[in-house]
């Protein structure tokens, strides 16, 4: 008998899977780990989900998500062809790879080809090397400046790590896990300078001031990707998508499950498309916890990074960002801490409500009191 792991491909054998963030079952532990809205989703969109759920569940939804298209496309000022709904954006990352980059052949050494590159700024949302990495194609990973913020295209061009022909470029805008933010004409300078697909990666554009959504009606190989998860508390529902040129959202199509978003998800979506003004008092409440959050922290000593998002990216005052996560857990408040070199001096903390902020901000001052 062979042994079972010899029967995997060599692609699949090397992989290193994505680790999500801890979704743990421990009571009245506050999470402020992966990013979710402390908000639940509007009263009429669980009205909604609730009307639906009965026999009609052994009906296969609307294959492409026509009404949840619909909905956006009168939002967005563009037509439902320009639109594709995915099992949450991450679906649509991934169906991008698929789509628009070429797998290297295991036995052909030498410099990776244009046509196989997935270019990424690091740091920057970690799934992306991994669904690269999935297809065969080639994460490119190229570093932001100290600060965070963009290279230029000048910059870029004098590094040498950047290909301006890499069959994909992802840039999460704004950012995670740095929280910051990227001036719309800084992106478009990016995209003209770009001869492969961009996708605009905007899960957290309903927290930011600026939003780039324009540069992907106005750039033929340009795709910004949304997501009803962060901003619009449904991440349960997993439902993202993207939008952009007409044949590039085709190819999409083509390569997506058939009933790729399900009924339940396509029901919440579009009921959350009816009831828009509900979420714009919780961004609104979101920002000003965020700013409140990050006037206290500093206060406290710690460094924390300007944001344009639902979270924060932070240095302690003291000790290191692993101990912190392990004394703030103890409290019963679990954030996010990353291991890699740029990260492990830092915490990202997802802001929560104003009553999460404050149960955050008395564990710090406990745990700093006690040293
Ligand atoms: C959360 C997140 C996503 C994925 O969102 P889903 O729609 O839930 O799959 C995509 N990009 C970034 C940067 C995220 O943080």
């Amino acid at each position: 008998m062979p042994r079972p792991a010899s029967l995997l491909r060599p692609l699949v054998h090397r992989l290193h899977a994505y680790t999500p963030g801890e979704q743990p079952k421990v009571k009245g532990l506050i999470k402020l780990n992966t990013n979710e809205n402390p908000y639940p989703p509007s009263p009429k969109v669980l009205a909604a989900v609730r009307a639906a759920v009965d026999g009609r569940l052994r009906l296969y939804p609307n294959p492409s998500a026509e009404a949840v298209r619909d909905a956006l496309a009168r939002h967005h000022g563009c037509s439902p062809d320009q639109i594709i709904v995915g099992n949450g954006s991450d679906e649509l990352l991934a169906l991008a790879v698929r789509t628009f980059t070429e797998p290297v052949s295991e036995d052909a050494p030498g410099p990776v080809p244009s046509r196989s590159k997935v270019h990424f700024f690091s740091p920057s949302y970690s799934l992306y090397p991994v669904l690269a990495d999935t297809h065969g194609a080639v994460p490119q990973p190229v570093p932001l400046k100290p600060d965070y913020s963009l290279p230029s295209v000048a910059e870029l061009k004098r590094g040498k790590l950047w290909d301006f022909k890499a069959a994909l470029t992802l840039v999460t805008t704004p950012n995670a896990p740095s929280g910051r933010g990227y001036p719309t004409a800084e992106l478009d300078a990016l995209c003209r300078a770009q001869k492969g697909v961009v996708v605009l990666d905007e899960a957290y554009v309903d927290f930011a001031e600026e939003n780039a959504f324009e540069l992907a009606l106005r750039h033929p190989h340009v795709l910004v990707s949304r997501t009803f998860s962060k901003a619009y508390s449904l991440c349960f529902q997993r439902v993202g998508y993207f939008v952009g040129n007409v044949e590039l959202i085709a190819g999409l199509h083509k390569m997506r499950d058939s009933y790729n978003v399900n009924g339940l998800g396509q029901i919440a979506a579009a009921a959350t498309m009816q009831d828009l003004a509900y979420y714009r008092r919780n961004f609104a409440r979101i920002k000003a916890t965020r700013e409140q959050l990050r006037r206290e922290l500093t206060g406290l000593g710690w460094e924390v990074l300007p944001s344009q998002t639902n979270f924060l990216l932070t240095r302690p005052a003291q000790g290191t960002a692993e101990a912190w996560l392990a004394a703030l857990r103890k409290r019963k408040l679990l954030v996010r801490w990353f291991s890699s070199p740029g990260l492990r001096d830092w915490l990202r903390i997802t802001v929560g409500t104003e009553a999460e902020a404050s149960a955050l901000l008395r564990a710090v001052r406990a745990i700093q009191r006690a040293g």
